[in-house]
């Protein structure tokens, strides 16, 4: 994966350098934290983020646990492993389902971050484990959005519930709710409802996701969030946490050579959990993300 490629090359190099010395002194420890906090800064992570890591990092490091082992810089790296795991929200969070069907499940974030995307990528991984997902296009404001959402409903062999014109057009409220009478009336246990996105987060388009969000009283709020954000990733998960309190995160373009800040970021400062990982244009390219995976493709 291309992202985290410059971060796991200065992580490699720093964990080097350490391997070469036998006990730690506070000084190797300094030196090697420093080197993190400046890998990470430098790969986007967010500063709040950093601070934190590298001072649990430090704290772990010059404690009895490094002192102890038989190979302190070997626990050091185990000690940036765990962290790195803490801070991309620990265990996998799988999607959860209604216990009366249809699960709702509402997707928010920006225009161009991927949603429409993963729409149909979450349909077809959903409909491969016998689900019967309906795609709701509630994202009225693009001209093509609802023209794209069918091509992908069709591509994801996928129901779509659009608006019929002139009935209802230009009330996303209104063609969520009905979208989902209509998932009830058809037997379809999975409701994937896109929302509209903007190019920057915008108040009008928050109060609109919100409306949809009170009105359709989703299972899960997926936010989907472009890795290749950089800086902007804290800022805009942030106002979509206050906006629509998503109850999950999915990170996309994760392919692309992003530095990887915002997914090192997101989890950690908003609390949501990270749930999917999005690594493609074609639809099979999801991923159910695990911390635990990422974390070791970044140290390897
Ligand atoms: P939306 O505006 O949020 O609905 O975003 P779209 O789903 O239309 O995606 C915007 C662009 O990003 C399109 O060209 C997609 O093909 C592309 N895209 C979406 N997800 C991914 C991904 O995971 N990797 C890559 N490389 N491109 C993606």
């Amino acid at each position: 994966m291309a992202t985290f490629g410059t971060l796991s090359e200065r992580l490699t190099e720093t964990f080097r350098n350490l391997r070469t010395k036998g006990k730690l002194s506070p000084a190797d420890v300094d030196g090697t934290v420093r080197e993190i906090r400046r890998a990470l800064l430098d790969a986007d992570v967010a500063l709040e983020v950093v601070k934190e890591f590298a001072a649990k990092v430090r704290e772990r490091a010059l404690g009895d646990e490094v002192n102890r082992a038989l190979n302190p810089a070997q626990q050091v790296v185990q000690i940036v492993n765990e962290e790195l795991i803490a801070i991309l929200g620990g265990e996998q969070r799988r999607l959860e389902f209604a216990k009366t069907p249809p699960t709702v499940i509402m997707l928010a974030g920006l225009q161009g971050s991927g949603k429409t995307t993963f729409a149909g990528k979450l349909a077809k991984m959903l409909a491969k484990d016998g689900h019967t997902p309906l795609l709701v296009a509630a994202d009225l404001q693009r001209p093509n959005a609802v023209g794209q959402l069918t091509v992908v409903a069709e591509r994801a062999g996928a129901t779509i519930f659009a608006p019929e014109p002139g009935n209802g057009v230009g009330d996303p409220v209104r063609v969520s709710r009905d979208g989902i009478e209509f998932a009830k009336r058809h037997q379809h246990d999975i409701v994937i409802v896109d929302t509209a996105g903007r190019l920057g987060v915008d108040a009008e388009l928050m109060k609109q996701a919100a409306d949809i969000r009170a009105a359709v009283q989703p299972d899960e709020v997926l936010f989907v969030i472009d890795s290749m954000i950089g800086q902007d990733a804290v800022n805009t998960a942030k106002a979509f946490q206050e906006g629509v309190d998503f109850t999950g995160v999915v990170l996309s373009k994760l392919d692309g050579d992003a530095r990887g800040g915002a997914a090192l970021s997101v989890a950690s400062v908003t609390g949501r959990p990270i749930i999917f990982a999005s690594t493609g244009e074609g639809l099979d390219d999801l991923e159910a993300f695990h911390p635990d995976r990422m974390a070791s493709r970044i140290l390897d």
